[in-house]
């Protein structure tokens, strides 16, 4: 239970946090979430042909993980995304992915009253320009230490999903088949000069 429904005013706020420290040019912003040389987990997505459809950040926050999911290249409309179990994308279809990302055993979506799955968001929204992009926190989760580490053993990927997710019916939100993916793999946060 708890803060993992956050109200969209609190998440926009705790990732403008985020978005300045990625903006940042040098590490002196003590107000930054993330630092230079900070662990983060960084995911690019990919789809079929290779085509970049652009790319996840994952950062340690205050009592949780920041999430940045930016994406690009693709066609309007509402797509689920998820957290998924296993660091592997195999395509065409990223079934080797497994399912949603769920170290506290709940039932899938963000309005199911017996949910929802660490790796559950909100619809990604992808404008005429095609591109989207979601801000989010993971209350209780950790990158690499602790029981809901998100890099575990077999690791974790991301993946964007052809139709939307209703937030509600387990275990995938019924958003169908699975258009890109991205293996989230560990590196040091430099920020762009
Ligand atoms: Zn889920």
């Amino acid at each position: 239970m708890g803060g993992r429904h956050l109200r969209k005013s609190a998440t926009t706020m705790l990732v403008a946090g985020l978005a300045i420290s990625l903006a940042a040019c040098s590490g002196n912003d003590a107000a930054s979430e993330l630092e230079p040389a900070e662990s983060i987990a960084r995911a690019a997505l990919v789809g079929a042909d290779d085509t970049p459809y652009g790319e996840v950040i994952i950062g340690e926050g205050d009592g949780g993980l920041i999430v940045q999911i930016k994406a690009e290249g693709l066609t309007p409309g509402p797509r689920g995304v998820h957290i998924h179990e296993i660091g592997k994308c195999e395509g065409p279809d990223y079934k080797s992915a497994g399912g949603h990302w769920n170290p506290t055993e709940k039932e899938h979506g963000l309005e199911n009253p017996k949910g929802a799955h660490m790796g559950d968001f909100f619809n990604l929204e992808i404008g005429e320009d095609g591109t989207g992009s979601v801000e989010a926190k993971i209350d209780g989760a950790s990158l690499k230490e602790g029981a809901n580490a998100l890099m575990d053993a077999d690791g974790a990927a991301f993946v964007v999903h052809a139709g939307a997710d209703d937030l509600k019916t387990d275990p995938s939100g019924e958003s169908g088949g699975r258009i890109a993916c991205g293996i989230f793999e560990i590196q040091r946060f430099e920020p762009a000069n």
